[in-house]
């Protein structure tokens, strides 16, 4: 048997094929569109190779972006200057500050001090409270982005064991709350964990969120699984590689996404989804 691959290629795209339209509805009775504010500090290349594919995305849809690109660095007060700067411009209606910032400079201070009605990724502690309190407002992009591909798959998360490798506040930790507020039956994994192999095989939805290349192996993994791979490691060789060892995972799995390919277009898919629904908001466009 070998698994389905659950395509974030193609569920992205129906993603965004929906938020374009849905830009357009919004232009249409509004006269303008979606703005999203870009920060950028440093050279980080990841980083610039991030940025660049959200705004080409954003192109896509017809939102429309501004950069902030801070490429030499910038010191705290600047940062939070321009930040608050945005949050008083009503002309922009989400901000995507891109992470990691440079060492020095505050990154929780930096989250925080967005308007969390502004939050297009959904980080503010205002809207990761929300999560917890079952009544979200933006969702952090990328575990919305897993729980797309399982729900365009018809893969049912009610009543299903769930497990999540990594509690990351990015990713692990919302991920397990949004799949507990399907009524999934959740158990987080971590570097303390014990038995993680015994874990793992329990898990009818395996969602693996460790930065650890290929940990995953099919031994692990529970035959019919559905699997979610968010890692994103670059290899010695230059290529990517997620946390799951796709070959050995794939003939044991049902569904499994790959890297690249799955989970990170999803991303950058909600990022826009989220700054749409911002917009819509603050325009007063309905939902
Ligand atoms: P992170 O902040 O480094 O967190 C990693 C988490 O995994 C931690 O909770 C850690 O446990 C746990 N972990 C690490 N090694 C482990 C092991 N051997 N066994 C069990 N748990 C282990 O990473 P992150 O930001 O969540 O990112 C995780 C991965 O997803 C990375 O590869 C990243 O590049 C990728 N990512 C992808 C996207 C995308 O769009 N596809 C977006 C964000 C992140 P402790 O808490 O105990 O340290």
């Amino acid at each position: 048997m070998s698994a389905q691959i659950l395509s974030g290629k193609e569920v992205a795209a129906k993603v965004l094929a929906d938020v374009k339209v849905r830009v357009a509805a919004l232009r249409d009775k509004t006269g303008g569109s979606p703005t999203l504010a870009v920060i950028l500090v440093g050279e980080d290349p990841a980083s610039q190779i991030y940025v660049r594919n959200k705004k080409r995305a954003a192109d896509e849809v017809g939102v429309t972006t501004r950069d902030f690109l801070f490429p030499q660095g910038c010191s705290q007060a600047e940062l939070l200057a321009t930040i608050a700067g945005i949050n008083r411009d009503p002309a922009i209606h989400g901000i995507l500050l891109q992470l990691p910032l440079p060492k020095g400079l505050d990154e929780d201070a930096a989250v925080a001090a967005i308007a969390p009605e502004k939050d297009a990724d959904g980080l503010h502690p205002m809207n990761l409270g929300n999560l917890l309190g079952s009544k979200p407002g933006a969702i952090p992009c990328t575990p919305a982005g897993c729980v797309e591909i399982l729900d365009h798959y018809g893969i049912p998360i009610e009543g299903a064991e769930a497990v999540v490798i990594g509690r990351s506040r990015l990713v692990g930790k919302p991920l397990a709350q949004l799949l507990l507020g399907r009524n999934a039956t959740v158990t987080m994994c971590h570097t303390r964990t014990r038995d993680l192999a015994g874990h793992a095989r329990r898990a009818d939805i395996l969602c693996v969120a460790a930065g650890r290349p290929r940990m995953v192996t099919g031994d692990m993994v529970k035959p019919g699984a559905w699997v979610i791979d968010v890692g994103v490691n670059r290899l010695d060789t230059g290529k990517l590689a997620g946390d799951v060892d796709f070959d050995s995972v794939e003939p044991v799995a049902g569904a499994v996404t790959p890297v690249p390919g799955g989970v990170g277009l999803m991303t950058v898919a909600m990022l826009m989804r989220n700054t749409l629904l911002a917009a819509t908001r603050q325009v007063g466009g309905g939902r």
